[in-house]
């Protein structure tokens, strides 16, 4: 018996995503130690030391339930949003609530729309609730809202958009979003993905219009936001991520979340992280300068790259898998976006100011030889 075969079609032709390699494992492989990781957009200056020290205080606690409806930490997310605690799903990560939504919203007979280049998890949700991804190819590396809206049939249901884009860093400003969202109809659901939120609104990074789309909640029922705490807030291990939408929205979404996705470490740390601007200024400034350092660099080597709002950046090598293992070998680790339709780059997370000179140093080396 091939046990396999007892999966759903959609299940068995799933394609599993390809997370960065952790640092342990390239140390132990290669037997090299000080390895360097740029690869899955973590934050170098670590978590807000105001969460580490709710986290310590939360220790003591852990033989708890954590409190299934989140109800503190979305206090204080609908008073900086503006909006009630019933617009509000906490998730396990912000991908909890991509998953969510194909769950609760789509079926086999249904269709996905995002673009070509965008985030990896919008083709495994579709895939794995047996709907059809149809992918509109990207202009400029972008997504194309033109292509988005003329691919939109009786059969869509669910809009993925990151904005920014993850791998590549493109951006969509407020007109263009505005007038793509009055063009969809009312039955279909938008997803405006907002990981990378806090970096693209810096204005070092020169996103002028680049707009908070939970500001339209109220003017586009059909809207959900998703925020996470993985990326500025350095809170990734954790795995804590939000959803804003319509309260009904939110309403079924919590109705597929599982009571308690959401452990209390991650509770607190994210409440604690959420009011510290000083780490939040400290990460901006840190990720502004990374970026300058790293693009200046590739400048220097002839080698282009994609302008990029968030904290990492897309670079042109050529052979990227060929790249990618000559920087492996000199313990740095960056990821290839083979699999995202980019096989000629490598993308690469603005680190500390040490990670960055590392990477560009072995960068020199490897395109060289
Ligand atoms: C990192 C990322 C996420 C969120 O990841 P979580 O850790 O699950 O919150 C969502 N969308 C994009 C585009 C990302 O790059």
């Amino acid at each position: 018996m091939d046990l396999k075969t007892l999966a759903t079609p959609w299940v068995q032709a799933l394609q599993p995503y390809q997370p960065g390699k952790p640092l342990d494992e390239l140390e132990r492989e290669y037997g090299i130690d000080n390895a360097v990781k740029l690869a899955s957009n973590e934050n170098p200056l670590g978590p807000s030391p105001r969460a580490i020290e709710a986290l310590a205080g939360q220790l003591g606690e852990l033989a708890r339930y954590p409190d299934g409806n989140g109800f503190k930490l979305k206090n204080v997310l609908a008073a900086r949003h503006g909006v009630d605690l019933n617009q509000i799903t906490l998730g396990n990560g912000s991908n909890d609530i991509l998953e969510f939504l194909a769950h609760a919203f789509v079926t086999p007979a249904h269709e996905v729309i995002f673009s070509a280049h965008a985030f990896a998890v919008y083709p495994i949700v579709t895939q794995a609730v047996g709907a059809k991804a149809v992918i509109t190819p990207a202009r400029n590396w972008g997504h194309d809202l033109d292509a988005m809206a003329a691919a939109i049939t009786d059969r869509t249901r669910l809009i993925f958009i990151a904005n920014p884009n993850n791998p590549t860093g493109t951006w969509l400003g407020r007109e263009a979003l505005k007038a793509f969202l009055d063009k969809v109809p009312a039955q279909i659901i938008v997803v405006l993905d907002e990981a990378y939120f806090e970096y693209a609104s810096d204005p070092a990074l020169g996103a002028s219009d680049y707009p908070d789309g939970s500001q339209w909640l109220g003017t586009y029922p059909n809207l959900v936001v998703t925020r996470t705490f993985s990326k500025l807030y350095g809170l990734a291990g954790l795995r804590i991520g939000y959803g804003l939408s319509h309260p009904d929205v939110a309403d079924m979404l919590n109705r597929v979340r599982q009571p308690f996705n959401v452990n209390s470490l991650a509770l607190v740390a994210a409440e604690a992280a959420t009011g510290d601007t000083d780490h939040r200024e400290r990460s901006l400034q840190a990720n502004a300068e990374g970026m300058a350092q790293l693009t200046a660099a590739f400048a220097d080597m002839g080698l282009e790259h994609i302008p990029s709002v968030g904290n990492f950046v897309c670079v042109k090598v050529g052979d990227g898998a060929g790249i990618y293992e000559k920087l492996l070998r000199q313990g740095v680790i960056v990821r290839p976006v083979a699999n995202y339709g980019m096989p000629e780059y490598l993308r690469i997370t603005v680190g500390s100011h040490e990670e960055n000179r590392r990477c560009i140093e072995a960068l020199a080396t490897a395109v060289q030889g």
